[in-house]
């Protein structure tokens, strides 16, 4: 149980590899702030949690706004203390020319995708520091260290994560506290297979899978354990890391 009397605190709880992370870490014995912009879906969440006996609670957190974050970030700790964050939450756009993606969409990404991991870091640190330990796991993409045509706003977001996640690991490092970022290639999440139907989307990820030297697409907890590994203590020496969970597809 390597997170015993910890509290993990992740965005994006409601589904994916939020909520994988969630199980994951309350398997390990961690309490859980399951936070997320749809609090039906963090509430599913924390059902599911509560059901296997994990102490869980939900919280309806937009991760663009500061001042929610920096609110649920002092509620965790007031009532069960901070050990780790997962600044998780994150939308892609669909596959448009980089001349033709539309401002809105382009505000809307870096929003969540950078804002949201910068309000939630910034949330988080002054606690962690003071406290002389702690992890945040930022959720960046293969699409943050190779590009990916047709996803520019979306590859501009992940590449600030990872570069991100260095520049406050350098910074906190001195006071006890670990940044690192996962990066994860194409995982089977309701994000890939949005708009599709299942027949659809089993075409897509067959074909995709074909492109992975290990010839399947990640699985929510394929990504959910490296995320746990970064945040544990077997993880100790490791800061500003941007752990690739591709299944081999950028070796190639
Ligand atoms: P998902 O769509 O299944 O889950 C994302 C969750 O984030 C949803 O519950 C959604 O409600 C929540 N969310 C969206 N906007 C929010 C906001 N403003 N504030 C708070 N919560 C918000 O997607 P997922 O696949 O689990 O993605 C999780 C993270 O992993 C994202 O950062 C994504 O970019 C990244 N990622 C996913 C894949 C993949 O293939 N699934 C690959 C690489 C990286």
């Amino acid at each position: 149980m390597r997170f015993e009397d910890q509290t993990v605190f992740i965005t994006g709880a409601g589904s994916g590899l939020g909520r994988a992370a969630a199980e994951r870490f309350g398997a390990e014995g961690a309490t859980v702030v399951a936070a997320d912009v749809d609090a039906d879906a963090a509430g599913e969440t924390v059902d599911r949690l509560a059901d296997a006996g994990v102490r869980a609670t939900a919280h309806e957190l937009d991760v663009r706004d500061a001042e929610e974050f920096a609110a649920a970030i002092e509620a965790t700790v007031e009532t069960h203390g901070l050990d780790v964050v997962l600044n998780n939450a994150g939308i892609v756009h669909d596959r448009v020319a980089v001349e033709s993606i539309d401002d809105d969409v382009y505000e809307q990404v870096v929003g969540v995708n950078v804002t949201g991991v910068w309000n939630g870091t910034r949330a988080a640190i002054p606690y962690l520091k003071e406290q002389g330990s702690g992890a945040i796991v930022n959720t960046a993409s293969l699409a943050g260290v190779i590009g990916a045509p047709k996803l520019s706003a979306y590859s501009l977001s992940k590449g600030a994560v990872v570069n991100f996640t260095r520049a406050v690991a350098a910074e906190v490092g001195p006071h006890g506290v670990r940044v690192n970022a996962v990066c994860p290639g194409v995982t089977d999440t309701p994000m890939p297979r949005e708009g599709m139907t299942d027949e659809e989307w089993a075409a897509v990820r067959d074909q995709m899978a074909e492109q992975y030297p290990l010839r399947r697409l990640g699985r929510p907890e394929d990504v959910a354990n490296a995320m746990c590994f970064l945040a544990s203590d077997e993880a100790d020496w490791i800061t500003g890391e941007a752990l690739v969970v591709d299944g081999g597809f950028s070796c190639a």
